[in-house]
């Protein structure tokens, strides 16, 4: 894949701050409109993982059943994946912008309809099982590294449409169900409107009466607990279990636990696990990598460092005396990931990347600098003659001197040149 930037950390690079690196990534790519990038909230260089998670999160917040007033949102959201998910049309969109997307192979823009992007997504499986099936309905569950480390049940309470006990699903007594009297059973309401002298429109509305259904049940006869929906809105307590190694986005099902309708089999619940960033850990797969830091003396002459695990062990890590370390070595305990799904007996790679911290400004008596030049290898000599030219060196600071922008002015021709002589002046 050419695409670059998937990852904002990579082993084997050890020179620099990772966060850096990152920086560097989404200056590296270019696109013409970013607006796609900003509805899901993702960089530009953001990896195919990151917009789905990205997606993930937007779709259930947004979702009609969640937040009914959004629909509009829900509709950007789900056009936006729909394009950089997809490889070709990111190419594309990167290219030449919204513009080029709509314009892209047969003319007309086709999106797909946000419910089936979101079906797809959460695996409800199209229009054509929702006609069959009641509703799915998903949720999402908050969970810790902890959580998915050494698993846990959670219980969450949901609301679901259960058919009522009562009437079981008539919506009356039983027989009262009758032809609605105002559409005579066809469902639709036909309104005659005058719109100019002697000109008349026809307009067809959904029957208020029956809401299209065809019949009705008196009022004198509706059921006194659902009135005549057929169906009650019920709490429901279920236990999730959530096993060890499991990860974030992981979808638990619970087969025919979705709402019930009448003469339909009922959907499912679908509970997506969503991981909470740790203050330690970052996974990777079945890896764990954290950041250490350690003195410029325990780089050079070796230490004992602990680590807290996930299951509140104490991990001690030695670096023998006369082992260097470098900023930005990776070194990795076996057997200390996490826990694989379905068999937690193994475990993956702690991957701990050490940060040197190097001593401040004249730390040393000047006096005493021999002494530590003596213990450590010798420098280069170096030999000044007359025709070089000897100059101050400064400290740089890359905020003020706007140089962000500068080197970007190089890599986007529209913003000109810009910032351009401040860093030849110094
Ligand atoms: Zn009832
Ligand atoms: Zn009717």
């Amino acid at each position: 894949m050419a695409r670059g930037g998937d990852q904002s950390w990579r082993p084997g690079e050890s020179d620099g701050q990772p966060e850096e690196r990152t920086a560097q990534n989404s200056r590296a790519k270019m696109v013409k409109e970013t607006q796609y990038y900003d509805i899901l909230g993702v960089k530009p260089s953001a990896s195919p993982e990151e917009i789905k998670k990205a997606y993930r999160k937007l779709a259930l917040k947004y979702h009609p059943d969640k937040n009914p007033d959004e629909g509009e949102k829900f509709k950007l959201i789900s056009q936006a994946y729909e394009v950089l998910s997809d490889p070709k049309k990111r190419d594309i969109y990167d290219q030449g912008g919204e513009q080029a997307i709509k314009e892209g192979g047969s003319g007309s823009p086709s999106f797909s309809s946000p419910m089936d992007i979101f079906d797809m997504f959460f695996g409800g499986g199209g229009r054509m099982a929702r006609e069959r099936r009641g509703k799915n309905v998903v949720h999402q569950l908050s969970v810790t590294l902890e959580d998915l480390y050494n698993g846990v049940t959670k219980k969450l309470a949901l609301q679901k449409n259960v058919i009522c006990e009562k009437c079981e699903g008539v919506g009356g007594k039983k027989g009262s169900v009758e032809k609605c009297p105002l559409c005579k059973g066809r469902g639709m309401q036909v309104h005659i409107q005058q719109v100019g002298p002697g000109v008349v429109q026809q307009i067809q509305t959904v029957c208020v009466e029956c809401k299209g259904q065809g019949e009705r049940i008196s009022p004198r006869d509706r059921c006194e607990i659902c009135g005549g929906a057929k169906v009650t809105r019920e709490k429901k307590i279920i236990e999730v279990h959530v096993e060890k190694g499991m990860k974030d986005g992981q979808k638990i099902l619970f087969h025919g636990e979705g709402d019930q309708e009448p003469e339909l089999e009922p959907g499912d619940v679908i509970i997506v696990l969503d991981q909470k960033d740790h203050s330690v850990f970052q996974r990777r797969g079945h890896d764990l990598i954290m950041k250490m830091k350690i003195q410029l003396s325990e780089a050079l002459c070796g230490f004992k460092k602990m680590i807290k695990t996930l299951d509140d062990r104490v991990l001690v890590i030695t670096s023998k005396a006369g082992e260097v370390i470098k900023h930005g070595d990776l070194k990795c305990v076996h057997d200390e990931g996490m826990p694989m799904y379905k068999a937690p007996l193994e475990k993956g790679t702690l991957i701990i990347q050490f940060l040197v911290t190097f001593p401040e400004k004249h730390w040393l008596p000047p006096d005493k600098l021999p002494q530590l030049e003596a213990l450590l290898p010798p420098r280069h000599k170096v030999r000044v003659t007359d025709d070089m030219d000897q100059v101050e060196l400064k400290e740089f600071d890359p905020s003020e001197q706007g140089w962000r922008q500068h080197r970007e002015a190089y890599e986007d021709d529209d913003d000109g040149p810009r910032a351009g002589v401040q860093c030849q002046t110094a």
